[in-house]
């Protein structure tokens, strides 16, 4: 057990961790880690890849901004997500500036979908290839508001939030793996036990397939104590869901600090942005909010939004159970 953070610290830790992580990979995105051995990035950056400035964050945290939203001021309503997920994607609600410039194919398929009327919980593609890191990007506030919950009911909730726009059972499968670690690290499991303990409880929950069976596809997270030798070269920043998973843990596993976490991860190239996110979000809980550098959070797009939504999202989250109206 890791003591002295209280739990207020470590959910806002995370919610700035997505935002931080994403914003310091915007302007590396899709840079090979060739190109960043030779100029990694150290801090926050202004331009590259999309052309936005200093400090701007992109779909990972618009989405999970649309996730919190929607649990604060309508609980478990996919409908009211599903809206929200369309909101942004016309640049109504929760862009950085004004107007969107990164959107994942699965997820702008989806959100046509959901556009269209399909329901929420169908409108996601449950084919293979549709296996991205995109629903795991922004499931955070999921892993938070459910972390009180029976295993079942958080994995379960893991896959119906996945669903949105990621049905395939191996994304579902790894947005509850994440939940779950989450959970343990949200009540001080240091990370190599809440890893362990999270695929224990996911293993006995599967019992049959498919889910048992696309939880092999993560078995390179298990042991903990294994992921964590893994050579560099063994760890991709690639869009697949999988490689997003593995190689977040890997990067929170072998850093001994919030920043030198999410530099790591962002630095593993490609999907920077996205792993940045993920990685952020299991660092800042793990490190609390005190360790999510100051000036990298002042120094984002609508920094006091931000910090508007995350601290009403956390009074509700801590609030004693009996205040909370929760479907
Ligand atoms: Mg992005």
């Amino acid at each position: 057990m890791i003591p002295g953070l209280t739990r207020q610290s470590r959910i806002l830790g995370g919610l700035w961790g997505v935002a931080v992580g994403d914003a310091l990979g915007v302007p590396v995105e899709f840079c090979s880690r060739e190109n960043l051995d030779r100029n990694p990035i150290t801090d926050l950056r202004g331009y590259g890849t999309h052309n936005q400035p200093l400090g701007t964050w992109s779909d990972d945290t618009s989405l999970t901004l649309c996730t919190v939203d929607t649990l604060l001021h309508a609980g478990e309503d996919y409908q009211a997500l599903g809206r929200s997920f369309v909101r942004w994607l016309d640049a109504e609600v929760w862009t950085p500036r004004g107007r969107v410039f990164d959107v994942g194919n699965t997820t702008a398929a989806a959100f046509r979908r959901l556009a269209r009327g399909v329901p929420p919980l169908e409108a996601g593609r449950d084919d293979e290839p549709s296996n991205g890191n995109g629903s795991l990007m922004r499931i955070l506030p999921v892993a938070i508001w459910f972390a009180g919950r029976r295993t079942a009911d958080a994995i379960e909730a893991a896959h119906r939030f996945s669903a949105l726009t990621h049905r395939h059972p191996r994304s579902q499968v790894g947005c509850a793996l994440f939940c779950l670690i989450v959970q343990r690290l949200l009540a001080g499991v240091d990370a190599a036990s809440a890893i362990d303990e999270a695929w224990r409880d996911a293993s006995a929950h599967y019992g049959a397939a498919p889910f048992s069976s696309e939880l092999l596809a993560y078995s390179r997270i298990v042991p903990a104590a294994n992921l964590k030798t893994l050579k560099l070269r063994e760890i991709r920043g690639s869009g697949y869901v999988v490689d997003a998973l593995e190689a977040s843990l890997w990067c929170l596993l072998n850093s001994k600090s919030f920043d030198e976490a999410v530099l790591r991860a962002v630095n593993l190239g490609d999907d920077t942005d996205t792993t940045g996110a993920i990685t952020g979000a299991l660092a800042g809980i793990r490190y609390g909010l005190q360790a999510v550098p100051a000036d990298w959070r002042s120094n984002l797009a609508r920094h006091d939004d931000l910090d508007a939504l995350f601290n009403a999202f956390v009074a509700r989250t801590i609030a004693p159970i009996s205040l909370l109206k929760r479907e």
